[in-house]
């Protein structure tokens, strides 16, 4: 990164929110223009035959990298920090978890993956992974360093995500890096509800750490992406997988995720902030049992998110005392301001219902009640909880 009036800046010195305004862009590589242009590109031509034989120049071809991929690669690596050797660029959140995977593994080789994972990480596993002689064992979310005694001598990875889809259970990472790089493992995490800004997953020891952009460096509801971010060990071995699938990422779409990051501290910061504010309302209600969110004092993952975490998105879940389905569905559908749909990570509040019933094998879920996944939006906070009081009056008279 050069300075917008030329000269290098001092990269260790800046903050995260610098680092989004300026990361992966050199105005005056473009004339000085401040956005990265839109590379849409396949062919490249070179001048004489001896520089394409010798592939002289820094692009090759469309698929192998652009300006465009570079400038997003390297804002989200500089936000990873200096422990970031290189991002590979996906089509999709699970594209990443799928590559990631894909470059750490070989036939015969055992990997461990957290219980509460994204249910599509399981589903690679146990389908595509099991295909290729890659065997799998679940572990409970809550194992920190016990999970030594779960490595065998074939253990090739550990698959962290903390908090966890759906049920957010937090994870103590560092206690499981040390445990898995003293017998050799690499671990990878999921790191899409904290993001780099509130969780520096390679300064904590991961050495793949894998983003869903169409959360919240998308933060519109309209990108799919995924992105993973590798250390030195680590890189090699993801670069060379992503290039191989032949996976790449439409110029379009990383301009939007360019655009996206631009204000990921600000949204984020918001998210955070009104997330806690309803999840604490939430807490007070007579039909909640226990909201699901890490930030908040009561939850048992507190204690390892704050001293492992700097911040919140706005996802968390809620679970109620016990009422019949037909009682969760009124409170869902007298919502006005949350919309019912998969994904999330947009400016706009969701709620969705959801159960692990026959998801888990290494662990039991038992919330004591049916259960909700929130999104909290960046809409005014006294609205999306009058709104939440309108669903309460529903489900209480349809109980
Ligand atoms: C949504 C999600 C993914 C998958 O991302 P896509 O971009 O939808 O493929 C992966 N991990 C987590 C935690 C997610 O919430």
């Amino acid at each position: 990164m050069t300075k917008a009036t030329g000269g290098e800046i001092p990269k260790a010195e800046l903050k995260p929110d610098t680092k989004l305004a300026t990361g992966g862009r050199n105005p005056h590589a473009h004339h000085g223009y401040v956005n990265t242009p839109v590379y849409h590109a396949s062919t490249l031509l070179y001048r004489t035959a001896e520089d394409f034989l010798a592939r002289r120049g820094q692009y090759f071809y469309g698929r192998r990298g652009t300006p465009t991929s570079e400038a997003l690669a390297l804002a989200i690596q500089e936000l990873d920090g200096s422990a970031c050797a290189g991002v590979a660029l996906l089509p999709s959140g699970l594209g990443a978890i799928s590559t990631a995977l894909l470059s750490v593994v070989r036939t015969g080789d055992h990997v461990l993956i957290t219980d509460n994972c994204y249910g599509p990480t399981r589903k690679f596993c146990d389908g595509v992974l099991a295909r290729f002689g890659v065997t799998t064992t679940y572990f409970d979310p809550s194992i920190g360093g016990g999970i030594a005694a779960l490595i065998q001598p074939n253990t090739r990875a550990v698959f962290t995500e903390a908090p966890g889809s759906l049920s957010f259970e937090m994870q103590d990472i560092p206690a499981i890096a040390e445990a898995a790089h003293a017998r050799g493992a690499l671990v990878l995490m999921d790191n899409t509800w904290a993001s780099p800004l509130y969780f520096r997953a390679l300064d904590k020891g991961v050495d793949l750490s894998i983003q869903s952009a169409t959360k919240y460096i998308g933060g519109h509801s309209d990108l799919m992406m995924g992105t993973v971010s590798a250390n030195g060990k680590a890189w090699p071995q993801l670069k060379e997988m992503a290039f191989s699938l032949g996976l790449c990422v439409g110029p379009d779409d990383m301009n939007m995720a360019l655009r996206g990051l631009r204000t990921l501290g600000v949204r984020l910061a918001r998210h955070h902030e009104s997330g806690l504010k309803v999840a604490r309302w939430l807490e007070q209600r007579p039909e909640i049992l226990r909201v699901l969110h890490p930030g908040l004092p009561g939850d048992p993952g507190h204690a390892i998110w704050k001293r492992d975490f700097t911040g919140a998105c706005g996802l968390f879940g809620v679970v109620f005392k016990p009422v019949p389905d037909t009682a969760i569905n009124a409170f869902l559908n007298a919502l006005t301001l949350y919309g019912m749909g998969a994904s999330w990570g947009g400016f706009e509040s969701l709620a969705i219902p959801f159960q692990l019933k026959d998801v888990r094998s290494a662990t039991t879920w038992a919330p004591g009640g049916p259960c909700v996944r929130i999104h909290i939006g960046l809409e005014d906070t006294g609205d999306l909880i009058a709104d939440l009081e309108r669903g309460f009056a529903a489900l209480v008279a349809a109980k």
